[in-house]
């Protein structure tokens, strides 16, 4: 068991055999490993393979293509976000706003595969919203997946939400680094413990890593603005890597006088994270 939400499929070890049998080009990624089938999670493109055989596989996503220069999500940790937003929404029709919705569309396509939610994604990065809308216009989305280009890459919500808007939730998976240097710093780190190391991990372009301020700075821009909207969305929700930022969110969401803070923890794998709510 890998502690995922109890309704995400992706809680057992991956069959491999299915995989297969479905796409075909994952076989020459394939490697025999304990005596079971897997493939080298340092190899940024068998990942990709990997990612995409389980999105046609699983979720009826059958094109999902976009350069290796920018982030490849994992897809069990991404569809456990949506769960846990089934949870917190408890309806079947909602809307939902993406923050920085990536050029793998990878939340809107999730959401609405699990659960037929409509979406509306976001990003400062009009290459990541030009190939997210040529997923979309692929996998015939247009109905339910609508793109917008946030044009000031310093906000998050203004410039985005219109007067005639309403949603039922919000998410968004922050980028997480102050700086290049802090970026670098990481990737270090985290090649010393891998046998190929590579240049970043899963990709991921600057834009995608880096805002100025960093996660926190990301956060508490998100949440003030936020407060201008509280008729428009009925919960603005985000991932949170730092558990120390949690507490700096409560405050600033009590001063601005939401009166709805929730937190909600994931596990996945060795690694824990969490999505914080609030709402007003
Ligand atoms: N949702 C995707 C991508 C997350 S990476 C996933 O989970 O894999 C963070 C994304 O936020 C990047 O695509 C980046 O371009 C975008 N981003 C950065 N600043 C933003 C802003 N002010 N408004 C909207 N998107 C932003």
């Amino acid at each position: 068991m890998k502690q995922l939400h109890p309704n995400n499929i992706h809680n057992q070890d991956y069959d491999f055999d299915v995989l297969l049998s479905n796409n075909p080009e994952l076989s020459e990624h394939v490697i025999e490993q304990y005596g079971k089938k897997s493939i080298d999670f340092s190899n940024h493109e068998s990942v990709r393979v990997l990612n995409k055989s389980l999105l046609s596989t699983y979720y009826g996503i059958k094109y999902w293509d976009f350069s290796l220069q920018n982030l490849t999500p994992p897809i069990p940790s991404r569809v456990d976000y949506i769960h846990h937003l089934s949870d917190l929404v408890s309806k079947s029709s909602a809307k939902v706003l993406d923050i920085g919705t990536g050029a793998s569309c990878i939340y809107p396509l999730l959401g609405h595969s699990v659960n037929e939610w409509t979406f509306v994604g976001t990003d400062v990065d009009i290459n990541s919203i030009k190939t997210a809308q040529n997923i979309i216009s692929k996998n015939q989305l247009e109905q339910s997946i609508s793109l917008r280009h946030q044009k000031d890459s310093t906000q998050i919500l203004i410039g985005i939400l219109r007067d005639d808007d309403s949603f039922d939730v919000s998410m968004c998976n922050p980028p997480f680094y102050k700086s290049d240097k802090e970026a670098q710093n990481h990737n270090r780190r985290k090649n010393k413990n891998l046998k190929t190391p590579t240049k970043r991990n899963f990709g991921g372009m600057r834009s995608e890593l880096i805002y100025e301020g960093g996660e926190h700075r990301f956060l508490n821009t998100y949440l003030y603005e936020s407060s201008f909207y509280k008729d428009k969305c009925s919960w603005f929700t985000s991932l949170v890597s730092r558990k120390e930022g949690v507490k700096s969110l409560e405050k600033s969401a009590s001063k601005l006088n939401f009166n709805r803070f929730k937190v909600i923890p994931m596990k996945h794998g060795n690694k824990t994270t969490r999505i914080v709510c609030w709402g007003g």
